[in-house]
């Protein structure tokens, strides 16, 4: 999976700014564990982080719903508002 996804889902809907994460390290790993390619470990590894890693936690879902998002491009269906605008809403706190 391509990992400039958020990037382009981001201008696909006019979004210009980027969710922090803590480090290169947790940013891999989530990509890893959402591009469904991690070990049990891993994936336990990153809850974990996640659960006490706010900016860790605030990137996983937003990238969560861009992957639905990305979901609905595929299959040619229109992106529900409400998705759109929960990766807004994400993105503004
Ligand atoms: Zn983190």
């Amino acid at each position: 999976m391509e990992k400039g996804l958020l990037s382009s889902i981001q201008s696909l809907l006019g979004i210009k700014k980027t969710p922090k994460s803590c480090c290169k390290d947790c940013l891999s790993l989530l990509y890893t564990v959402l591009d469904g390619e991690a070990t049990d470990e891993e994936i336990k590894y990153l809850n974990e982080h996640v659960n006490s890693c706010s900016p860790c936690y605030q990137h996983y879902h937003i990238e969560k719903a861009v992957k639905e998002v990305i979901k609905y491009k595929v299959a040619k269906k229109e992106v529900p508002s409400d998705l759109i605008n929960c990766i807004k809403n994400k993105l503004n706190q």
